[in-house]
């Protein structure tokens, strides 16, 4: 029946990851492009909350799926409901944000479906009428076209921070329901409770406010003015690779190719250089404000300002700023 993008919406305890309205996005622009409508579809127990708050963007329906077995997330629970699902609705390109979670089924349920999945593209052109996805390649220096060949439904899943979710056009969708066949055999994983990071750990990728600190820091005792400018702002701290590696800042604070990718609305990067492994994991930043000493460096290309300067006269300087207008 249905035709259209079918956007597949994270969450978790009806609790949606904001990385799904970047999905949302990128099928309220690509399908007024295509001529599509887009909708979106939602897994769990009891999700009708989370629903309705998902309807509230422009799409044509929020579908439902509510199953026992769909309570907590397994990849085979989500694959097989999501073929149910493509099966009653036939999508003809189903969207995802590219998050743990849907590498993790996405790419089961498309090979089961015996279709195309672009994965982590960063964004698209519309030739001839149909989508060309965008991927990066050889660590971000390159950029592929990629287009989807056999029958539809194609799946394309979105680097997080390629769109931005806020910008979705406000709706009211319909909210309809839509069963599916499980039972507990085809389930072979079994959900234990979350994995938490250690109690400081956080997950940068919801963190509006990052302070970034690189090599430029020179030794561990400095990391402490860096870590006074990300309080004052009330901003989280992260960190380029060396500065992992050498166990300055731990391991999951490290942004980049091998660390965590992040789009908050402000990207600070203190003495980081801005090597291409660093950038695939910030670039998606709504600004970014880097303190160079060097002013070639390559961080300044992507920079919305850019300071050039020694981070040791800069950073306690704008420290006092803002110390100064939180009293
Ligand atoms: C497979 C692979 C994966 C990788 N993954 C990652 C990753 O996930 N994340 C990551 O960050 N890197 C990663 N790297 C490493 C990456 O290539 C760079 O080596 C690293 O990002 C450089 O970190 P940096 O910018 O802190 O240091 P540097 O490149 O050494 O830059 C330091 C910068 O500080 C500036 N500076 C020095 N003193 C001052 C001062 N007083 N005031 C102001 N500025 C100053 C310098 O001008 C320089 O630009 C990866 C590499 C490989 C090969």
């Amino acid at each position: 029946m249905a035709s259209g993008i079918l956007v597949f919406i994270e969450h978790v305890d009806g609790k949606i990851n904001r990385a799904s309205y970047e999905a949302v996005r990128a099928a309220q622009l690509l399908g007024a492009e295509i001529g599509q409508t887009a909708s979106a579809v939602i897994f769990g127990e009891s999700v009708s909350d989370a629903a309705a708050e998902v309807a509230s963007r422009k799409l044509e329906r929020v579908y439902t799926v509510e199953n026992q077995w769909l309570k907590s997330y397994t990849a085979d629970g989500y694959a097989q409901a999501f073929r149910q699902v493509i099966e009653q609705l036939q999508p003809t390109l189903v969207l995802l944000c590219h998050t743990y979670e849907v590498r993790d089924f996405a790419p089961k349920l498309a090979a089961a479906l015996n279709r195309a999945f672009i994965g982590d593209c960063i964004g698209y052109k519309v030739e001839d009428g149909a989508p060309v996805f965008t991927r990066q390649v050889f660590q971000g220096k390159l950029s592929a076209d990629v287009v989807a060949v056999g029958d539809a439904p194609h799946f394309a899943s979105f680097q997080i921070g390629s769109f931005r979710g806020e910008e979705c056009e406000a709706g009211a969708a319909e909210v309809s329901a839509i069963s599916v066949n499980l039972d507990a055999d085809i389930i072979r994983q079994q959900p234990e409770e979350r994995f938490k990071e250690a109690k400081a750990a956080v997950d940068l990728t919801q963190a509006p406010l990052i302070v970034s600190v690189g090599r430029g820091i020179k030794e561990e005792k400095n990391i402490e003015i860096v870590r006074k400018l990300a309080e004052a702002l009330g901003a989280e701290i992260a960190a380029s690779r060396p500065i992992c590696d050498n166990e300055w800042l731990p391991m999951d604070r490290q942004i980049g190719s091998s660390g965590q990718t992040v789009s908050p609305k402000l990207y600070l990067a203190v003495g980081i250089s801005g090597a291409i492994q660093h950038l695939v994991g910030m670039k998606g930043a709504r600004t970014i404000v880097a303190i160079n000493k060097d002013p070639e460096a390559p961080i300044f290309e992507v920079a919305d300002y850019g300071i050039v300067g020694d981070l040791f006269e800069i950073v306690p300087a704008l420290t006092a700023e803002a110390e100064k207008r939180k009293r």
